[in-house]
């Protein structure tokens, strides 16, 4: 598989066909959206929690140079440094500083997205820096050398005997009689692995899910841990985050919590959500001498005042994709991005360029069910609607499409040639069909007849049987 946005047709082709892998998304299919309901349906305010959190976000991105400074400060404040990256080669090297300047060899890694957005892992290895996976999703994905395909459920793709697998490859002092029946055993024998790295690392990265202005503090959600370990144990904390993590309050804060556990796992919340302000102070029992945060825009401010703004609010939840037809009909690799899913479709255009990721935005049926499902309210369909116009305005879509486009759009200001010329085409490809009752190939559209059939016309257009129900309608005296 392809990693990049270009090979979508490519990858969803061969996605498709990956027997392993349709068994692991008919599997995980089920799961996320019964359990978000089930979590929805016991609080009755979660309609009104999900305004909120639109309203919370909205607030601190309309705000945003204040509360990023008002944060800054305040990290400060508590001891810390905080590294204000524009780009994701700047918060490479910013990281990169810190281990050196810390004499770090070994660092420990809790799940960030934005680490793996700015390929800070291969940066690290190129540079004499070894950084270790903590979280067990990532750790696996770490030996298998692959990318995360989901934002909170990183090996979505695997199946338990390819977790099996991968540790009797890698782990050398694993005996051959041992048995892996279920994911307990995997989670013992990672755990066994990962306990003395933890001890050993110089150095701690872990994400942010949010950022507090008012107290300076960092918080990440985990059910496993992994987290704490990774920022109490070692001498240095790195927390690598992106711009528009930041919210006014420890109040905005908890609100939030309330609406992302539910959200992305169901869960009323996370197994652990570590509040992380300053270094270690005089009397703490434990915690960093060293406290850093790397603040990446990469593209994030240049959504402000954009059509895009929107897109600030996502709280990482990753309900859109756990409810989207198309992620669950390809996964999450095939989108070659680190965003996969309605999310990603928005997002990677915006950080990668839209002649890089358009194929994206056209990966969606436009059902709906992501906004729906958002806490946050982003309209997905919307944003991804605007990357299609910018595409087409910039004539990035294929000259059949629009062609195409633009013949629909000369007659559908002309409704009486329209209706005319849908009528006879309709006739002609209901005769045309008549045999089969579907067409195997029709001109200019060969992309959407090798993968199925045209379905031949039965009977008028829906103009023609509209006017007529009206016109009965109207016999009958009803309004
Ligand atoms: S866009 Fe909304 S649903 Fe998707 S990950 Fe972000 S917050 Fe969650």
């Amino acid at each position: 598989m392809l990693q990049t946005s270009r090979a979508f047709k490519e990858n969803a082709t061969s996605a498709m066909a990956n027997a392993g892998l349709q068994r692991a998304l008919a599997r995980a299919r089920p799961q996320y959206a019964k359990k978000r309901q089930a979590a929805v349906d016991r609080l009755p305010e979660f309609e009104a929690l999900r305004e909120e959190a639109k309203n919370i976000k909205n607030h601190a991105i309309a705000n945003l140079d204040f509360y990023l400074e008002t944060y800054a400060a305040n990290v400060e404040k508590a001891g810390g440094t905080v590294h204000w990256c524009a780009t994701a080669e700047d918060a490479r090297k910013a990281v990169l500083e810190i281990a050196r300047r810390a004499g770090a060899k070994t660092v420990t890694k809790g799940k960030s997205m934005v680490t793996e957005e700015i390929g800070l892992n291969d940066y690290l290895e190129a540079n004499g820096v070894t950084p270790v996976e903590t979280d067990l999703a990532e750790y696996v994905l770490q030996l298998r050398h692959e990318p995360p395909s989901h934002i909170i459920g990183p090996a979505f793709h695997l199946n338990r005997e390819d977790w099996e697998e991968t540790f009797r490859k890698s782990h050398t002092n694993l005996p051959a009689d041992r048995v892996f029946r279920d994911t307990r055993d995997i989670q013992a024998e990672a755990r066994l692995q990962l306990r003395n790295k933890f001890f050993a690392a110089d150095m701690g990265i872990t994400g942010a899910n949010f950022l507090i202005a008012e107290t300076g503090s960092s918080v990440i959600v985990t059910n496993e841990g992994n987290g704490d370990l990774t920022q109490t144990l070692p001498r240095v904390h790195v927390v690598v985050t992106s711009i528009e993590k930041v919210v006014p309050t420890v109040e905005d804060t908890l609100s939030l919590l309330r609406v992302l556990a539910r959200s992305s796992t169901g869960q009323d919340m996370s197994v652990y959500t570590t509040f992380s302000t300053g270094a270690r102070r005089p009397g703490d029992p434990d915690g960093p001498e060293e406290y850093h945060v790397v603040l990446v825009d990469n593209g994030r401010s240049g959504m402000v005042g954009t059509e895009f703004q929107d897109m600030l609010r996502c709280i990482r939840c990753a309900a859109c994709m756990n409810h989207c037809p198309v992620y669950f009909a390809v996964g999450g690799h095939a989108y070659g991005s680190t965003y996969p899913g309605p999310m990603g479709s928005v997002l990677t255009p915006m950080l990668a360029g839209v002649d890089e990721a358009g194929h994206l935005p056209n990966a969606s049926t436009f059902c709906g069910k992501c906004e729906s499902v958002c806490p946050v309210k982003i309209p997905l369909p919307g944003l991804m609607r605007h990357w299609r116009e910018r595409e087409f305005e910039r004539h990035l879509t294929p000259a059949t499409m629009r062609y195409g486009l633009g013949l629909w759009a000369w007659f559908a200001r002309r409704p009486g040639l329209y209706r005319s010329a849908t009528r006879m085409a309709a006739l002609g490809l209901g005769l045309l069909g008549r045999k089969q009752g579907n067409l195997p190939r029709l001109p200019f559209m060969g992309g959407w007849t090798k993968g199925r059939d045209f379905p031949a016309p039965e009977g008028d257009t829906f103009f023609a049987r509209y006017a007529a129900a009206q016109r009965q309608r109207n016999i009958g005296g009803r309004p």
